[in-house]
Order: C-alpha cells, then sequence, then structure tokens
C-alpha cells in the first residue's frame, strides 16, 4: 500500500480479478481472497478513502451506500434473517492492512463475540 493507490485500487480498476458478487454506482463488493466465515465478502467504496478516520460530510454518501448495498446483498443471498457481522478495521490496533476502508461482511456460522 502506498500514495499512488492500494490493492483495492487495482481491482476497481480491472487490473486485478476479484469474485465481485455486487455493483452499483458507488459501492464494489467482492469475496475475501482469504475468507473467515463461509462468507467472507469486501464492500468497497468507489473513491479512496483510507481510512474511517477519513470518512466526512464530503464522502459519507459512499459509506451510506455500502449500508444498502450490504442490506441488499444479505436479503438476495438469504442471510438477512440468519445474521451476519460486519467489521471495519481501523489502523493499527485494529489491524487494518488496506488502506482502502472496506467493510467486511461475515457470515454463514455463528460469530463469537467478542471478537479476539
Ligand atoms: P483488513 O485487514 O485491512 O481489514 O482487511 C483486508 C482484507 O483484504 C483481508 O481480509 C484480505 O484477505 C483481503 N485481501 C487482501 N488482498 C486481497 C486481494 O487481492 N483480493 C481480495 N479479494 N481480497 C484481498
Amino acid at each position: 500500500m502506498n500514495e499512488q493507490g492500494t490493492i483495492f485500487d487495482q481491482i476497481l480498476a480491472g487490473k486485478i480479478p476479484a469474485d465481485v458478487v455486487y455493483e452499483d454506482d458507488f459501492v464494489l463488493a467482492f469475496k475475501d481472497i482469504n475468507p473467515q466465515a463461509p462468507i467472507h465478502v469486501l464492500f468497497i467504496p468507489k473513491v479512496r478513502i483510507k481510512t474511517h478516520n477519513d470518512i466526512d460530510e464530503a464522502n459519507m454518501e459512499y459509506v451510506n451506500k455500502i449500508h444498502l448495498a450490504i442490506n441488499q446483498y444479505a436479503k438476495q443471498i438469504g442471510e438477512d434473517k440468519n445474521g451476519y457481522r460486519i467489521v471495519m478495521n481501523c489502523n493499527e490496533n485494529g489491524q487494518q492492512t488496506v488502506n482502502h476502508i472496506h467493510m467486511h461482511f461475515l457470515a454463514g456460522r455463528q460469530m463469537e463475540w467478542p471478537p479476539g
């Protein structure tokens, strides 16, 4: 990751492949390459927002659209009633590894709380 962009910018640009499950004008969602649940999808904004700290009035529509996309996807795959977990990691203590915000969507198994 660097100031030029991240692996997710390359996915957005179509330069590297991803298993896309949802797309609209604001959001792209694709399967995580290292799934932590039977269903593990990453929802990302189509603009670079580096961390949760960088969400502001100007870009928050992208974040709102991620939540709407998640609702639509959860319903589409029939996991809305079973339930799921959404997680956004931030910076070092949050174990964020890609500096382009992404909401992890985890489903298909019983989650544990608190997380490790
Ligand atoms: P973070 O730790 O930043 O919250 O999550 C980054 C996520 O991106 C990880 O779950 C990791 O498996 C996933 N990831 C990293 N590189 C790629 C990639 O090239 N393709 C896909 N589909 N997922 C990736």
